[in-house]
């Protein structure tokens, strides 16, 4: 009998796993809450979703839509479970956060090939495994993940957006618009808080002065800039973008262009936009003020902003820890690392981000080792197809560069349309290319 395990229960481990038992072994998952908590998961549930309960969008031209067709092709079991447990949301798919959850351990703790151990995984086994501890990976399991890897174990950090609650917004200040009145169709309807130059330079001066969270010795680094190709680009904390310069703002998340402030006629020197967050309304996320000041501070600096005056805090922001390795230089595109056949990682530590993403990798690391353990060759997913495409950046990106990365169609190859082409039939395009890509692979491999 093959000793087989998938370290960590979330997305990532939990369809791994699923896929393992359905191939026929035996397979134990080893999660390690709730005894050793992460400090972001709340329950001891498989496959919390720790944040955004949304697994993005359903529909088939969207980056998103492509993938889950694709999980639909190969029986993700979390893809089932999210759809039992959907709750209305327009074209996302969003869940019952606790019912999902509850739905995967329940299936899970049902298989009779399934055995759930309730323990941290301090090393890296040297049986058959899977690794899919995730963003918060523990610190024992890093070490022995680094040890293996050498240098290339990387670190970097998420940060989250405050959310205040709309009531607590000044309308007589504020104005509702998307940029260049596109409408609620892309970007949704923001609420836009003005600044002129002046405000903004006052502004500007209490973030890049403000007090920050202590960071640890290897983070101060990362924070102080000397690393800041460590921090997603896409996702810098708004302190650290002042910090490059008194206009980083006004030409980043603070740009103004195309919205014209219904009481000047003009757009302002600088806006803060904000977002809806839940689906009745009552609250709004600072759409790109991701931070890692302290929370008095936050409340401080950000009732700067004219029309939050008098904001009150759902949420601050907040940075956190993920923890992803070198894949370009560790990983095949088979999700197997380079020194062992029978060592797969799968979800947010190979670099793919997205809860779907993660499931996805789950689902092809839990199949290919299955495939090596019955002598077949591990897939390799055509890139055309949206998570072969995800497998082929994370495995070939540029070490020096590499930066996780989402579901998208701009990294699968180009389909050279026709220039004319609006962007729903360009999706349509790629989606209808990947479907048939998959069957096409699938008939022939399986
Ligand atoms: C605060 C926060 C907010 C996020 N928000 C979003 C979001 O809104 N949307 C989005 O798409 N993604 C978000 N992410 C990224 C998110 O974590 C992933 O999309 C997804 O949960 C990753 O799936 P995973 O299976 O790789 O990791 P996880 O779902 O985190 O699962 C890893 C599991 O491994 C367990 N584990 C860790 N170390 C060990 C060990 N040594 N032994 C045993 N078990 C271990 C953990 O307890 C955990 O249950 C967020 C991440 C964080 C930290």
């Amino acid at each position: 009998m093959t000793d087989i395990s998938v370290i960590g229960g979330g997305l990532a481990g939990s369809e791994a796993a699923w896929q393992i038992a359905q191939n026929g072994f035996n397979v134990r998952l080893y999660e390690m809450r709730p005894t050793q908590p992460t400090g972001a998961h709340l329950s001891g549930d498989l496959a919390e979703l720790v944040c955004s309960n949304s697994l993005g969008s359903n529909l088939p031209d969207r980056a998103s839509g492509v993938l889950k067709n694709e999980l639909r092709k190969l029986n993700s079991l979390l893809l089932t479970c999210a759809e039992e447990t959907a709750l209305p949301a327009g074209a996302a798919l969003a869940v019952d956060r606790e019912k999902f959850a509850k739905r995967v351990t329940e299936k899970l703790e049902a298989h009779p090939k399934i055995q759930i151990v309730r323990e941290e995984v301090k090393e890296i086994p040297s049986t058959p495994a899977i690794v899919a501890s995730g963003p918060l990976t523990s610190d024992a399991l890093s070490n022995s993940i680094a040890n293996l890897s050498g240098e290339n174990h990387l670190f970097f950090f998420d940060a989250i957006a405050p959310i205040v609650h709309a009531d607590s917004i000044n309308m007589q200040v504020a104005f509702r618009a998307s940029r260049h009145d596109k409408g609620a169709l892309d970007e949704g309807d923001y609420i836009n808080c003005p600044l002129n130059k002046a405000e903004y330079y006052q502004f500007v001066e209490a973030l890049q002065t403000a007090e920050r969270i202590e960071l640890r010795a290897f983070e101060e680094s990362i924070n102080s800039g000397v690393k800041a190709g460590h921090f997603f680009e896409g996702c810098l904390p708004v302190e650290i973008i002042a910090g490059r310069g008194v206009d980083s703002l006004a030409f980043g998340p603070m740009r103004p262009i195309g919205l014209t402030d219904p009481r000047t006629g003009r757009w302002p020197y600088a806006v803060v936009q904000l977002r809806q967050d839940n689906l009745v309304g009552s609250l709004y996320n600072l759409v790109g003020f991701q931070t890692n000041l302290k929370f008095p501070e936050q409340k401080r600096v950000l009732r700067m902003i004219p029309g939050l005056e008098n904001a009150e805090f759902e949420r601050y922001g907040q940075m956190h820890r993920n923890t992803f390795i070198a894949s370009p230089k560790l990983l095949r595109p088979t999700l197997q690392h380079i020194t062992r056949d029978d060592l797969f990682f799968a979800g947010q530590i190979t670099g793919v981000e997205g809860y779907m993403g993660n499931i996805a990798t789950g689902l092809l690391a839990g199949r290919n080792l299955a495939r090596l353990l019955k002598k077949q060759t591990p897939h390799t997913l055509p890139p055309e197809t949206m998570l072969g495409a995800l497998c082929h950046y994370i495995t070939h990106a540029s070490l020096k560069d590499f930066q996780p990365m989402k579901a998208n169609f701009g990294i699968l190859p180009n389909l050279y349309l026709d220039k004319k082409i609006g962007k729903r039939e360009k999706g349509l395009a790629y989606a209808e290319r990947a479907a048939k890509t998959l069957d096409a692979y699938l008939t022939e491999n399986e």
